[in-house]
Formats: C-alpha cells, structure tokens, sequence
C-alpha cells in the first residue's frame, strides 16, 4: 500500500510503497478514505517528542471501511464505517479506564504515534476503540471529528461552561473552528483569539460573538472590558497564549490547557489563588465523548469545514499548518 513515512525527525514525510498491515486477533482492516492532518501530526514529525516508533505512519483522525476482521471480533464485520481516533487502545482496567478517564490510562497505546496510523491506504484498528461513522457523514467530514472536535468538546465539558458563560477560546485551528460552534450549543458566549487576521472573519462566520487578533491589540484586556472569560480553552500551540489567556480570566475562571507547544509557563501564585483560578489540562476524550460529539454532528449541530488534499502534498500542508494559514482542517482523502 501506499503510506506517508515518517523516518527521521525534521525531515519531509516520504510517500513510498510498505507491506499492508494485517489485523490480529481483536483487531480490524480499513480502507482509509479519509484522515485529517493535526497539528500533533506536525508536533511529531519536527521530532518535538521523543517517538516510540520509527519508521511510523502519522495520523490518528482515521476513517474508512472494513476491509478486513480479525479473530474475536464481533462489533464491525467487512463493509462497516468505521473511524480510529488518537487512543488506540487501553487495559480497560485500571482505575482511569473505569473512571470515564481512559486517555490517562498508563497502559495507553497511540494512534499515529505508538502504532501505525492513517496516512496510508490501509490502517489497524483495535475493535473495541474504533468508533462506527454515522451514515449521515460524508468520510471528509467525519475524520476531524475523531479528534479536532472530540478534544474541545472533553475540554467544554470538564472546564463546567454554562449557559451564558464567556468561553474564549484562543486559537482558531482544526480544533478552535469546533470549539467555537459547540461553545454555542451549550449556549455561551464565544471570544475567539488568534494571531492570524483572516481567522478572525471566519470565526464571527462561525458564530463567534467576538474575535480579536493577539498580534495587534492586548486581547486580555477586552476580553476583561467585556467581563472576563469564565473558561479559557488554549488551543494554540504557542507558549505565550498560555499567560495571555490567563490575563483574560474573570474571578473564579477556568483555565483548560490543550494546546501542546514545547516549553513551560510561569503564573502568579497568589494572583492565582486569590481570584479562585482554576487550572486544568484535557487530553483527547473517551469512546463516549466521540460518540456524543459524532451524534452531535449527525444532528447537523456542528459542521465540519475541510479542504482536501492528495497523500503527496501532505509536506506542503505542514508548511502551511506551521505558518497557520490553514482555515479548520486539511484532510487527506483517498479516491
Ligand atoms: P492548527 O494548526 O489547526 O491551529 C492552530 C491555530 O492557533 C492557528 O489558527 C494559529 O494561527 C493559532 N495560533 C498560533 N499561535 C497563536 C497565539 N499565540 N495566540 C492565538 N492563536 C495562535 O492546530 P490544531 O490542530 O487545532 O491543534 C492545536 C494545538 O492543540 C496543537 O498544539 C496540537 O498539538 C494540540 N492538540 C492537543 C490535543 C490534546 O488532546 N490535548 C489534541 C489535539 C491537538
Ligand atoms: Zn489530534
Ligand atoms: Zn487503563
């Protein structure tokens, strides 16, 4: 089949020919017909974490169909939609499998990252992980959802936004251009932030009530003339967002950190615990969430906005994935 390869850090992916992959007891085949490109794809590539794997197929927002089924298989048989999302597999046991807390599973395997993902024709799954795709959903629009749109959806959710609430969400990316249109589900008010000025249109196109460019202006401080952001959800993968959105809070506020820059931040502890500050982290979300966020996209309460590319020009959609001057998702479709 053909795969894009990733096989040293910080060098272009290479789209070459590799062995079909073959599904072992419990697993499934699919035909990928579509992956989305995450900017944790770029994270990896630029060899920012040390990878587990090499030579390894990126790409954990995978759907396609059932081609194949291992033994011991009973929940998708060949012809089935079916998704992969970041978290390929857990022990199913440990106190955060049972606890709605899977993706801190330390058994956790990877996607994309620790087992080769969808960047190929073909791609594994694990059965009980892999998520069908409601037959409302073109494939192109269903890929983002696997984890674009299920992370700010676990992060709305933990962080408590509540009807009437100012959610400001700082980063207007794959994930940013959901978490805008499910702010506005659960009725809150949305501030978008980014640095790039064209983001801004789409965001109000979006439903944005406000959007302010970081690059011009001291965002924090409209965001405080309007009252402060009960949450800030940090989707940029930029470390000075992280104290900026912090500046932005009101008293009592929720910062959720998900964006993942390298580096480190440094915040004022009294300023902290005198206004109440909450500081939380949220990583990709369960089976459940998916198929919350899955039902709400069936239901036609949040849209997919993609271009798509070919596998071969998946190096030049990093380079413009790095410069930011991508609007939602890219996503590679196989024909
Ligand atoms: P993306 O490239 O699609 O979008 C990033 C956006 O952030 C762009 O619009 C860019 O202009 C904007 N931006 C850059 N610097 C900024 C700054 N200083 N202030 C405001 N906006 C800024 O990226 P994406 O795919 O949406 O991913 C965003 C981040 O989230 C990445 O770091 C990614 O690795 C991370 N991520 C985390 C999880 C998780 O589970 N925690 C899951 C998926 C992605
Ligand atoms: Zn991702
Ligand atoms: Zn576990």
């Amino acid at each position: 089949m053909k795969a894009a390869v990733l096989r040293k850090p910080g060098a272009p992916l290479v789209v070459e020919d590799v062995e079909d992959p073959r599904p072992a007891a419990g697993e499934i085949l699919l035909e990928v017909k579509a992956c989305g490109v995450c900017h944790t794809d770029l994270h990896l590539a630029a060899g920012e974490w040390s990878l587990p794997k090499l030579p390894l197929i990126l790409g954990h927002e995978v759907v396609g169909v059932v081609r194949g089924v291992g033994p011991g298989v009973s929940n998708f048989k060949e012809g089935d939609r079916a998704g992969i999302p970041w978290i390929y597999s857990t022990c199913g046991t440990c106190e955060f499998c049972t606890s709605d807390r899977e993706p801190l599973c330390p058994a956790i395997v990877v996607t994309g990252f620790m087992v080769d993902g969808g960047y190929a024709e073909y791609a594994k799954a694990s059965a009980e992980f892999a998520v069908p795709v409601p037959p409302e959903l073109t494939f192109v629009d269903a890929a983002p959802l696997y984890c674009a749109a299920l992370t700010p959806y676990r992060a709305l959710k933990i962080s408590g936004a509540r009807l009437g609430d100012t959610v400001a969400v700082w980063g207007l990316g794959g994930l940013g251009h959901y978490a805008v249109q499910i702010t506005k589900v659960i009725g809150a008010r949305v501030v978008v932030v980014d640095i790039d000025s064209s983001k801004l249109e789409f965001a109000r196109r979006l439903g944005a009530d406000f959007a302010f460019d970081a690059s011009r202006e001291k965002v924090d401080e409209a965001i405080r003339s309007l009252g402060g952001a009960h949450v800030v959800l940090n989707l940029a993968p930029a470390p000075q967002a992280v104290e900026q959105g912090f500046k932005a809070l009101r008293r009592g506020g929720t910062l959720v950190l998900v964006g993942l820059p390298q580096g480190n931040f440094s915040l004022p502890i009294l300023g902290s615990v005198a206004k109440g500050i909450r500081i939380l982290t949220s990583a990709v979300g369960t089976r459940q969430d998916l198929r919350e966020v899955l039902a709400l996209a069936s239901a036609g309460k949040i849209k997919t906005v993609a271009e798509t590319c070919r596998l071969e020009e998946i190096n030049s959609v990093f380079e413009r994935m790095r410069q930011g001057k991508i609007s939602g998702r890219v996503v590679i479709e196989f024909t």
